[in-house]
């Protein structure tokens, strides 16, 4: 589904991103693995990557910063080539009640949720309109759309990469690159271990489905988007949610 493609998924070492990276791979595509802390992991991405018989390069890069992801775009064309597909996926939680929020973590989930995902756009829209192609998915969340206590900032950022998304299919849709969000709702990885059990059963119970999320349940629609097969599919954002936002 994916062979000959080349894939940077940022935020590739854990969770989501690895399990993206993975799959995407499994469909034929190469993958830049981009981390910020977690080079362990990171490599352990690679390793199963190139195990599976795809090429599979580490970029460590913080999102954050505009010069790392100029860097990274410049490493990962040299090492694979220009990007085809782009998955923003990388993110960061500092939660708190709005009126406890101090401005330090608001700005800091701003830089790398939305920030971060608006370099990277940038730098690879410019690449696939010289390629007249291109997929760019970006990671919203189920918060992004329906709000959540305690959640002020990351729903703000999540909110705004389905504003880029929207606006970025615009300006690219005349020269055949498509521009998606996928909005999960409550997935297990390490950003969502911090809850209690008693949370996630209360969560849980708010899911029609009956269960949380797998990173993979949001691989595939990641996977689909990514595909030809997603090719009349601009400017939408895409629930994995178990019917949660229903
Ligand atoms: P996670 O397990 O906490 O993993 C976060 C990933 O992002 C790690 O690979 C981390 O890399 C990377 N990252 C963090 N800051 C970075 C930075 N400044 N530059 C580059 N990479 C950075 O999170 P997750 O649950 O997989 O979430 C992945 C995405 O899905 C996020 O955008 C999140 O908001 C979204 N999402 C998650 C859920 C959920 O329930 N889990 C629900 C809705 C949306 P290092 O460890 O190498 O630093």
């Amino acid at each position: 589904m994916l062979e000959g493609k080349i894939a940077l998924v940022t935020g590739a070492s854990r969770g989501i991103g690895r399990a993206i990276a993975l799959t995407l791979a499994g469909y034929g595509a190469d993958v830049a693995v981009n981390y910020c802390g977690s080079a362990e992991k990171a490599q352990e991405t690679a390793q199963e990557i190139q195990a599976l018989g795809r090429h599979a390069i580490l970029v460590k890069a913080d999102v954050s910063v505009q010069e790392d992801c100029e860097r990274m775009f410049r490493e990962v064309t040299e090492q694979l080539g220009a990007p085809d597909i782009l998955v923003n996926n990388a993110g960061i939680t500092r939660d708190n009640l709005a009126l406890r929020m101090s401005a330090e973590d608001f700005n800091r989930v701003i830089d790398t949720n939305l920030k971060g995902t608006f370099f990277c756009m940038k730098l690879a829209g410019k690449q696939m309109l010289r390629k007249r192609s291109g997929r760019i998915i970006s990671l919203s969340s189920i918060v992004g759309l329906h709000g959540n206590a305690g959640q002020l900032n990351y729903s703000a950022a999540k909110a705004g990469v389905i504003g880029m998304t929207k606006s970025l299919a615009k300006e690219l849709a005349s020269r055949g690159i498509t521009v998606n969000a996928v909005a999960p709702g409550y997935v297990n990885t390490d950003m969502t271990a911090v809850l209690t059990d008693a949370q996630k059963e209360a969560i849980q119970s708010q899911i029609p489905l009956g269960r949380i999320g797998s990173p993979q349940d949001i691989a595939e629609t990641v996977a689909f988007l990514a595909s030809d097969r997603a090719a009349y599919i601009t400017g939408q954002v895409i629930s994995v949610d178990g019917g949660m936002g229903i």
